[in-house]
């Protein structure tokens, strides 16, 4: 199945689409760790993407289409993907229709009062990318990575000045998305409204929309 995740910075779409990749057998493609991954190479490509992405900008359309496109060319997403954080714009929806046929769009709704309190205590590891919360999923060694050992860091553009840009970003280019896919019938919402829900209930509404999804298709 070739899924979407949609929902504002710091919703959960990463968190759960790590896990959700393992229940599915389908791979997790973040354009946000892809972003991160060409910003360490230190590339031409990774500096001009590091302007954007610090300030909490939008990385131009063109340019992440292109690391797209190429990502779902490889053999592993014949079977389906789970998008995370792609697409984020109108133009790059429409590239998707160009690339693939996406089944299922899942929409996460979290007010702000969360968001900000999620973003500003997330810690991501600088090796895998596993992401932790400070509130609500606690490494089990302060500031190292439960899987690989790896060192945890707050991301550049976790800082409360840029979170609010990120969320003015979202507003003002993403969400008109949900109408977009509301449109076509592909979109189903899932709601968090409480700060401590475990990522598992999440998950397993997720899931329980998934299995619906396959039954009527
Ligand atoms: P978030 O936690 O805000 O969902 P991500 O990890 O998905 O953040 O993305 C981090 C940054 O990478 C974004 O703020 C943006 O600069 C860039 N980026 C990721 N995906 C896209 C995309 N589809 N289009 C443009 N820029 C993107």
């Amino acid at each position: 199945m070739k899924i979407v995740m949609l929902g504002p910075p710091g919703a959960g779409k990463g968190t759960y689409a790590s896990r959700l990749t393992v229940k599915l057998g389908v791979p997790h493609i973040s354009t946000g760790d892809m972003v991160r991954d060409e910003i360490k190479k230190q590339t031409e490509l990774g500096r001009r993407i590091k302007e954007y992405s610090d300030r909490g900008a939008l990385v131009p359309d063109e340019i992440i289409i292109k690391l797209l496109a190429e990502r779902l060319k490889k053999p592993d997403c014949d079977g389906g993907f789970i998008l995370d954080g792609f697409p984020r714009t109108i133009r790059q929806a429409e590239a998707l229709e160009k690339i693939a046929k996406i089944d299922l769009v899942i929409n996460l709704n979290v007010p702000d009062e969360i968001i900000i309190t999620r973003l500003s205590n997330r810690l991501i590891c600088r090796e895998c990318g596993a992401i932790y919360n400070l509130l609500t999923l606690k490494p089990k060694r302060d500031r190292i990575c439960d899987k690989c050992g790896g060192p945890l860091y707050q991301r550049e553009d976790d800082r409360p000045e840029v979170i609010k840009e990120r969320l003015d970003v979202y507003r003002r280019q993403t969400e008109p998305l949900i109408e977009y896919y509301e449109r076509k019938g592909l979109l189903r919402n899932v709601s968090c409204n409480d700060l401590m829900t475990p990522p598992e209930v999440m998950i397993e509404r997720i899931i329980e929309i998934i299995e619906e999804k396959k039954r009527s298709s």
